[in-house]
This record gives structure tokens, C-alpha cells and sequence, in this order.
């Protein structure tokens, strides 16, 4: 592999290790996290935060923790635990390193979270709230104006860490009480929002997808994920830029418990990047929940999903992802990439690897008149035009054939070089049948509607591609073709993109009259007949076409449904 490129995560990586920063017996000096809430499938934004932390991890021999961020027992699930485990691994990522397992969950360290606030009551820095949520929300202030302190915060810690131990003994309802945190004597002045007494427990009446009915307290995400970190030895803390101003609340929380004896120094540190934004996408949970419940799309899986199970769907490799986040980089200001990035690493990972194969996907009946009925004769082509060890594919060419609809054309526009009939004295034109015969178009029937029924061509015995003839004949039309009687016939569902708009939820704006309504169109196709043997996630390039897979899920031994992943040129860049 390449040298990493660099990036301001890596400068400080390495500035980090030259320092001597994180030396610690027993661990390595990078030690990084990706943190999802099992609240929902993980999707290209999140591929994102994987391939940095991960990566990190990969480049300068260190670690990086899968963990569990469960803190909110009313959104989350054991089903998105699984799939979110299935989805890092299949992009390629691994958090078992010399026998050890380093996923992780926060809910397993609730005991300890616990102690840590009680910690901090005794100490002074914590106080239980007993306003009403309005109140609480209220008294915030905004920005720009400074908060009111609450007529509980001067709460002694006795009283207060009763108050809490009986929130904890079940004997208040949901939002009675809440325990805040207050840095400073004026912390609810402060011009950071989140510094005015971050609240970092509520009493929550909920049944726990891992701890049960054990608790009806929860800590918050601000409390428990720089705790997380420190208990996990975590070194760099990378996450987007929309965590900046919980920094502070992050610093002075580890300070304060270090200095209470719970952590040793070196403490993590917060880093924040640019979250990805993806043109022609949506990657907001909530409107995916949206997408998949009003039946928009087949489920979180659907091949025009953002989703990583629906990438992978669709057709995408894990490399292709690993080279599109490598490749945008990491950025400190919010900005744009344009889907056709995506697409194109995609198509730069799938070229190489991609075994070619014929496919028909708007059939046309094509006759060769002068062909023998009954007649077959073996045509064969590179299994991959770069890798002539990849051996030969072959396929029959008989009387009657599939062509393409759109090869033909009654009245031909200048510079068409593909089928069109004879046109007064002129003769029709000569096309080659790729890895077969040259032909030439001698006429075409018509049913009582006006559409064409079936080309009617003559073919040159002596042009078959690859013998000493076939120099002879200089043609512009080379088309596709697989024979009518052994093409497996197929069900293949060309996908586009979900969106005719950039970004269609820009501004908070309603996004669903931007759908695309062609993101999905399933023709029955006619494939050559080798194809009957693809494999489920087998992918291809239909020559002309694109890229295409065979859909793991609707595919059965003998009869395989195809998707497009992508077409073979960014069209939507013309
Ligand atoms: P929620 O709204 O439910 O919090 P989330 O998108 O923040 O959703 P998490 O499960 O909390 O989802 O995300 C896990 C990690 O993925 C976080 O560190 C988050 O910053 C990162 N992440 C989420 N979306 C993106 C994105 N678009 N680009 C880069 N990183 C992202
Ligand atoms: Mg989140
Ligand atoms: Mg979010």
C-alpha cells in the first residue's frame, strides 16, 4: 500500500507519537474509537468516522475500539448492534487485535459512571435539578443571553446526592429530577450553550436493551463519552465538528475526576472534522427511518439506500468506500462531495476486477437470414480485456439473436454506425457482432402498432472476430448481442440515483418532492449463458453497460437477479 497521504489528523498523530505523548506500559501510543449509538443502520457518513478512526489506528500500529454508545435505552436495539457490528467488518475493519476483543459497551460501565457522579455531588461539582423541563429549558437562556441560575443550585451535596441515590432507588417519575454539573460559579453566563450546567443524568422509566430494568437513571452522551474514552485509554478522540463546543465540558470533566483520583494522566483529547456531506443523498437517521417506514424503499437495505448495508447491496465494494473516504480526505470546514466521487472510486476499483459479460437488457429480435437453422457456432471473448490469464468466456452465435432496441434504427440520425435498414439505392449498415460476424441490416418487420418486431441482417461467414478475414471488413458499429435460444433470461433492476436534487433537504427544506421517480427500473433482460452460474455478490461488467451484482438477497442458485451498480461513464456530469 501507499504511504498514508497527509491530513491534519495524521499531523497530529504524528507530532503526538514524535513527542512521546501517549507512552504508557502496556498500550500502544494511538489508541482511537468509533462510537455509533445502535439506533438506526449505519450509512456513508458514518463510513466516514470508520476509515478515520480505524485508519489511524491501521497507520500508526495502534487500536481503535468499536464501542457501543447505549445510553438512551428508548431508541436503541439489539437488531442494530448486529448489523452495526456486520457493517464495520465488512468494510473491512477489525477491533480483535493479539486476542483481544476491544468492542465495547457504555452501558457496561454504568456502576462506574455512577460512582464517578456521586463523585462529583460530594465534591461540589454536581447538583440535583428539581425544575420542570420548560423551566430548565428557559432558564438556559439563549445565545447571546446569559442563563438563570436554578433555585436548586445551591443544593448542599448531602441533600443532593440523597435526591439522587433515591432517583436511582426508582422513587421519582421521568423528568422530575435531573443531575447538572456547574463548572464555574457563572457557568450558566457562559457564551458555550453546552457549559451552562450540562445536565449529565435523567431519570428514565425504560427497559434497557442490555441492563435490563437494572436502571431507571441514564447518563448523558456528554457525561458518559468522555469517560468512555478515558476508561478505554483512548488517545484521540476523533469526532465532527458539531462536538467542538462540548470540548470544554470533555476537558474539565477529566480534569476534575483526574484529579479525584479516577484517571491518569495522559487524559484523551477531542479532535473535531468536517462531517461528510454527500451530494444526491440523504444521511439523516431520521429520514431514512422516514424512507424505509412510508415504504419509499424496500428497507434499510435497498440498493439506493446511503446505508452501508444497502452499498454493499447495490453493489459497492468495501474498497471502493476505503478509497472514497481516503481520497476526500479530512477537512476542519463543513463542505460538499459530489456523489459522482463516490461513483467514480467505485468504477476505478471495479474495472480491474470485474470479469466481463454480455447482457441485453431492451431486447430486439435480430435474424440472420442467411444462417443455417439449427446451426451454432462458438464465439469467444477475454474474461477480461487487461488480464489475458484470466483465460476466455464463451457463448454460441445462432440464427436468431438479442440485440439491444436502441442498436436500431429505421430512420438513422448523421453519425449513427449501428443498425439501419437499406434507404433507397443504398445499402443498409455493416455492424459487427462483437467476438462474432460482420453483418449487414437487410430490412425489418413491423407488427400492426408500428413497432419493430425483429432486424433482419446477412452475415460475412469469412469475418468471424479472430480469424484472417475478419481485417478485411472496416466497420464503425461493433454492438452486443446473445443468442435467442441459450440467453438465461434474467430479471435486472437498473437503479439510478434516489435524488433528482443535489441536496434536497438543504436548509431543513421538505425533501421528498425531490425523489426520483426513474431510481428504479426492472426490465428482463437476456444474458449470456454462462451467467446462470453468478454467485450472489458476483459482480460484472456488462460490456456498454456497467457494473452490476448479483443481488444477494433475491438471487437463487441458477437464477440470479442482477442489479446495476453503476453505469460505465458519470452521465449525470454531461
Ligand atoms: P444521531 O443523530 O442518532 O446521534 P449520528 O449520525 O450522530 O446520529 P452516531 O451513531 O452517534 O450517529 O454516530 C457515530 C459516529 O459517526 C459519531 O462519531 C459521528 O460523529 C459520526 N458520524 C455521523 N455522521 C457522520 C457524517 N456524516 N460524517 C462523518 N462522521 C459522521
Ligand atoms: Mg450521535
Ligand atoms: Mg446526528
Amino acid at each position: 500500500a501507499n504511504a498514508p497521504s497527509p491530513n491534519f489528523l495524521r499531523g497530529i498523530v504524528e507530532k503526538d507519537l514524535a513527542a512521546g505523548k501517549h507512552v504508557r506500559e502496556g498500550l500502544p501510543p494511538v489508541i482511537t474509537r468509533f462510537p455509533p449509538e445502535p439506533n438506526g443502520y449505519l450509512h456513508i457518513g458514518h463510513a466516514k468516522s470508520i476509515c478515520v478512526n480505524f485508519g489511524l489506528a491501521r497507520d500508526y500500529n495502534g487500536r481503535c475500539h468499536l464501542r457501543f454508545d447505549d445510553t438512551n435505552p428508548a431508541k436503541e436495539e439489539q437488531e442494530y448492534v448486529d448489523t452495526i457490528i456486520d457493517s464495520v467488518k465488512w468494510l473491512g475493519f477489525d477491533w480483535e487485535q493479539q486476542g483481544e476483543n476491544h468492542l465495547y459497551y457504555a452501558s457496561d460501565y454504568f456502576e462506574r459512571l455512577y460512582a464517578m457522579a456521586e463523585y462529583l455531588i460530594t465534591a461540589g461539582y454536581a447538583y440535583v435539578d428539581s425544575q420542570s423541563p420548560d423551566d430548565i429549558k428557559n432558564n438556559r437562556g439563549n445565545f447571546g443571553t446569559p442563563g438563570t441560575n436554578s433555585p436548586f443550585r445551591d443544593r448542599t451535596p448531602e441533600e443532593s446526592l440523597a435526591l439522587f441515590r433515591d432517583m436511582k432507588a426508582g422513587k421519582y417519575k421521568d423528568g422530575e429530577h435531573i443531575l447538572r454539573v456547574k463548572m464555574a460559579a457563572d457557568s450558566m453566563a457562559s457564551p458555550i450553550m453546552t457549559n451552562r450546567d450540562p445536565a449529565i443524568y435523567r431519570i428514565r422509566h425504560a427497559h434497557h436493551h442490555r441492563t435490563g430494568d437494572a436502571w431507571c437513571i441514564y447518563p448523558m452522551y456528554d457525561f458518559t463519552h468522555p469517560i468512555s474514552d478515558a476508561l478505554e485509554n483512548i488517545t484521540h478522540s476523533v469526532c465532527t465538528l458539531e462536538f467542538q463546543d462540548h470540548r470544554p465540558f470533555y476537558d474539565w470533566l477529566l480534569a476534575t475526576l483526574a484529579e479525584g483520583g479516577f484517571f491518569k494522566k495522559p487524559l484523551p483529547h477531542q479532535y473535531e472534522f468536517a462531517r461528510l456531506n454527500l451530494t444526491y443523498v440523504i444521511t439523516s437517521k431520521r429520514k431514512l427511518r422516514e424512507l424505509v417506514e412510508d415504504g419509499i424503499v424496500s428497507g434499510w437495505d435497498d440498493p439506493r439506500m446511503p446505508t452501508i448495508v444497502g452499498l454493499r447491496r447495490r453493489g459497492y465494494t468495501p474498497e471502493s468506500i476505503q478509497l472514497f473516504c481516503e481520497r476526500i480526505g479530512v477537512s476542519k470546514a463543513d463542505g460538499w462531495i459530489d456523489m459522482s466521487t463516490l461513483e467514480g472510486c467505485l468504477r476505478e476499483d471495479l474495472d480491474p476486477k470485474a470479469p466481463r459479460a454480455t447482457a441485453v437488457l431492451r431486447p430486439l429480435k435480430l435474424i440472420i437470414d442467411n444462417f443455417p437453422e439449427g446451426e451454432s457456432v462458438e464465439c469467444t471473448s477475454p474474461v477480461h480485456p487487461h488480464f489475458p490469464e484470466r483465460g476466455l468466456r464463451t457463448f454460441p452465435i445462432t440464427r436468431e439473436l438479442w440485440i439491444e432496441q436502441d442498436d436500431f434504427m429505421e430512420v438513422p440520425p448523421k453519425g449513427y454506425f449501428r443498425y439501419f435498414p437499406p434507404i433507397g439505392d443504398a445499402p443498409g449498415s455493416r455492424v459487427r457482432l462483437r467476438h462474432g460476424y460482420v453483418t449487414e441490416c437487410t430490412g425489418f418487420d413491423k407488427d400492426a402498432d408500428g413497432n419493430v418486431t425483429a432486424v433482419h441482417v446477412k452475415y460475412f461467414e469469412d469475418s468471424k472476430s479472430g480469424t484472417e478475414g475478419s481485417n478485411t471488413y472496416k466497420v464503425k458499429g461493433n454492438i452486443h448481442w446473445v443468442s435467442a435460444g441459450t440467453a438465461l433470461e434474467a430479471e435486472v433492476r437498473l437503479y439510478d440515483r434516489l435524488f433528482t436534487e443535489p441536496q434536497p433537504d438543504a436548509g431543513g427544506r421538505e425533501w421528498k418532492p425531490f425523489l426520483n421517480p426513474n431510481a428504479l427500473e426492472v426490465v428482463t433482460a437476456y444474458l449470456e449463458p454462462g451467467m446462470s452460474a453468478a454467485e450472489p455478490d458476483q459482480r460484472f461488467q456488462f460490456e456498454r453497460h456497467g457494473y452490476f451484482v448479483a443481488d444477494r438477497v433475491d438471487s437463487t442458485p441458477g437464477k440470479p437477479v442482477f442489479n446495476r451498480v453503476t453505469t460505465l461513464k458519470d452521465s449525470f456530469a454531461k
